[in-house]
C-alpha cells in the first residue's frame, strides 16, 4: 500500500508542475488549472489510502461541507470579485494547517513523544498559518469593501506592536518545544498570531493589496510545507513548496513593479492616507465633460490611440466592445495599442485575461515600461475605467500617499479621454489630478455603454 501511495503522489506532483506550466499563458491556463486539480484529486485519494486512516464519517462530512461551500461559490463568483475569493480560499488553507498543529498538540500533549523537528515544524505552521488566515480575512474585507481600503493603524507604534506580538508568539512556541504541555500555551500562540495577522494587514493601504495577497499566499504555502514535514507527508511538502515558491516570486515581481520593498509594504500606510480619500474632491478645480460623438471625431482623425484599461473595464465587461471599437479605428488607418499596468484591475494579469478573452491580438498589448515612452507621440489616450494606475501624483507629488508607484504616463499624450461614471476615486481612495488636466475630457457613463456609443458614432463618420 505504501508503494501505491508514493506512486500516486509522484503522479500528482508531475500533474501539479505540468498544470503550473499551463498557467503561464491565457490560452493554456484553463487546461493547466484542470490538470493541477486532477493532481490534487489523486493526492487526496492517495492520502486516504494511507494505512491507519479512520473516522470515515468525519472525513466524508468534511468533503461534503467543503464541496457544498466551495463549488457553488467558485462557480458564482464574478470575475471582478476573484481577488477576494482567492484571498479567502488562501486564508482557509492557512487556518487549516494552524488547526492541524493544534490537534496534534492535543493528541500528544506538547508533542512530547515526537522528535523536536516535529514540534518546531508544527509551531511554525501554527503561527504562519494563523497570521495568513486572519490577514487574508482582513484582505477579503478590504477588497469586498466591508472594511475601508485606506490604511487603519497606529502609525509608527504599529511596527513595534507587531514586533512584540511576534516575539510573544515565538516565546510561547519555544516554551512548548522545551517541554511545555499546558494547552494554554498553544492557545496563546494561536491568539497572538491571529491578532498579528489582523494588525499586519489593517494598516496596509489599497495600492499595496495585490502584493499583500500574494505574500499571504506564499505564507500559506510555507506553513503547509512545514505541516507536511511534521506529518512526513511528501504531497503536502511538495504542494506547499510550489505555492510558497511561486507566491514568493510573484510577491517579489509585483513589489518591484510597484517600486516598493516588501518590508515597507508590511510597515503599511501606502495608498489612501485619509487626505482626499473617497471622493475625488477636486476642490475648486473643474473638469471638462465630452460626448461620444466628440470622442469619436477626435479618435477617427488620430494617428495613434492608446487604450488604457483598468478595473472599470472589468466591472462594465467592456472588453468585447473595446475590441470592436479598436477594429473600426484600425479600418480608418488609426494605430491602436493597449497599455497594460501590472496592477490594473484587481488581480495580476486581470487586463491581459479580459483582452485575451475578447481576442485582442497579443502583440497590441504593451507592458508599462514598453509603452510609457510612446505616450508623448500618442494623439489620444483613451482611459477606460482606469484611475490609480494613471495618477500623475504618484510621479509628481511627494506628499501623495502613492508617491513612487510607477504609473502609465497617460498625461503625456496630446489628448486624453477618460471613461468613468463619476468623479469617484479608485481603489487607493485618492484624487487623480489627471482628470483636471487641460488636455483631459471626461466621458461620463458606464464604460461598455460609452464605448458602444463611440463605436456607433465612428460608424457614422
Ligand atoms: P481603480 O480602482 O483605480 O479605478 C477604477 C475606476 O473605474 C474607478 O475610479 C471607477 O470610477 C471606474 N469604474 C468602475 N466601474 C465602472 C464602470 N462600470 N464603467 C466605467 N468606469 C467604472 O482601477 P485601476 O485599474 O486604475 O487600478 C487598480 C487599483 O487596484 C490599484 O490601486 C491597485 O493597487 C489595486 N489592486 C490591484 C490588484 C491587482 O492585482 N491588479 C489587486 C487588489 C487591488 P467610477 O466609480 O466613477 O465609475
Amino acid at each position: 500500500m505504501q508503494t501505491l501511495v508514493v506512486s500516486l503522489y509522484i503522479v500528482s506532483f508531475a500533474l501539479f508542475i505540468y498544470g503550473l506550466m499551463g498557467l503561464t499563458g491565457p490560452k493554456t491556463a484553463v487546461r493547466g488549472n484542470w490538470i493541477a486539480a486532477v493532481g490534487m484529486g489523486i493526492a487526496l485519494v492517495a492520502t486516504l489510502l494511507i494505512p491507519g486512516i479512520s473516522n470515515w464519517v468525519l472525513i466524508g462530512l468534511g468533503i461534503v461541507i467543503g464541496t457544498l461551500l466551495g463549488v457553488p461559490s467558485a462557480k458564482k463568483v464574478k470575475m471582478t470579485a476573484m481577488p477576494q475569493m482567492v484571498a479567502l480560499f488562501n486564508g482557509v488553507g492557512g487556518g487549516t494547517v494552524a488547526l492541524v498543529a493544534w490537534v496534534e498538540f492535543r493528541d500528544d500533549p506538547g508533542y512530547s513523544t515526537h522528535p523536536t523537528y516535529f514540534a518546531v515544524a508544527s509551531l511554525f505552521s501554527l503561527i504562519i498559518g494563523s497570521v495568513s488566515f486572519w490577514g487574508s480575512l482582513v484582505a477579503f474585507g478590504k477588497l469586498q469593501e466591508i472594511l475601508p481600503g485606506s490604511p487603519i493603524g497606529l502609525g509608527r507604534a504599529q511596527s513595534a506592536l507587531n514586533g512584540l506580538l511576534l516575539v510573544a508568539a515565538i516565546v510561547l512556541a519555544v516554551l512548548i518545544v522545551l517541554g511545555g504541555t499546558n494547552e494554554l500555551l498553544i492557545i496563546g500562540a494561536l491568539l497572538l498570531s491571529a491578532v498579528l495577522g489582523v494588525m499586519v494587514v489593517l494598516p496596509i493601504g489599497g495600492a499595496d493589496m495585490p502584493v499583500v495577497i500574494s505574500l499571504l499566499n506564499a505564507f500559506t504555502g510555507l506553513a503547509a510545507a512545514a505541516t507536511g514535514l511534521a506529518l512526513s507527508n511528501t504531497a503536502m511538502i511538495v504542494a506547499g513548496m510550489i505555492v510558497g515558491a511561486s507566491g514568493s516570486i510573484l510577491t517579489d515581481q509585483m513589489a518591484k513593479a510597484m517600486n516598493r520593498s516588501i518590508p515597507s509594504i508590511v510597515a503599511g500606510g501606502f495608498g489612501g492616507s485619509g487626505a482626499a480619500v473617497g471622493g475625488g474632491d477636486g476642490g475648486d478645480r473643474t473638469v471638462k465633460a465630452t460626448s461620444a460623438s466628440d470622442a469619436a471625431i477626435l479618435m477617427a482623425y488620430a494617428e495613434q490611440v492608446v487604450v488604457v484599461p483598468g478595473y472599470g473595464m472589468a466591472v462594465a465587461q467592456a472588453q468585447h466592445a473595446v475590441k470592436d471599437m479598436a477594429k473600426l479605428l484600425e479600418s480608418k488607418g488609426v494605430t491602436v495599442k493597449y497599455a497594460i499596468h501590472p496592477v490594473a484591475g484587481r488581480m495580476p494579469g486581470h487586463m491581459n485575461v479580459l483582452l485575451a478573452e475578447a481576442d485582442v491580438p497579443y502583440d497590441q498589448l504593451k507592458e508599462m515600461d514598453d509603452i510609457n515612452g510612446d505616450f508623448a507621440r500618442t494623439d489620444v489616450a483613451l482611459v477606460i475605467g482606469a484611475n490609480d494606475v494613471t495618477n500623475p501624483a504618484a510621479r509628481n507629488d511627494p506628499s501623495s500617499p502613492i508617491h513612487g508607484m510607477p504609473i502609465l504616463n497617460v498625461d503625456e499624450a496630446r489628448q486624453i479621454i477618460v471613461l468613468k461614471r463619476s468623479m469617484n476615486s479608485g481603489f487607493a481612495g485618492i484624487d487623480n489630478p489627471l482628470f483636471y488636466d487641460d488636455k483631459t475630457s471626461m466621458l461620463f457613463g458606464d464604460a461598455k455603454k460609452s464605448v458602444t456609443e463611440v463605436t456607433e458614432e465612428l460608424k457614422a463618420l
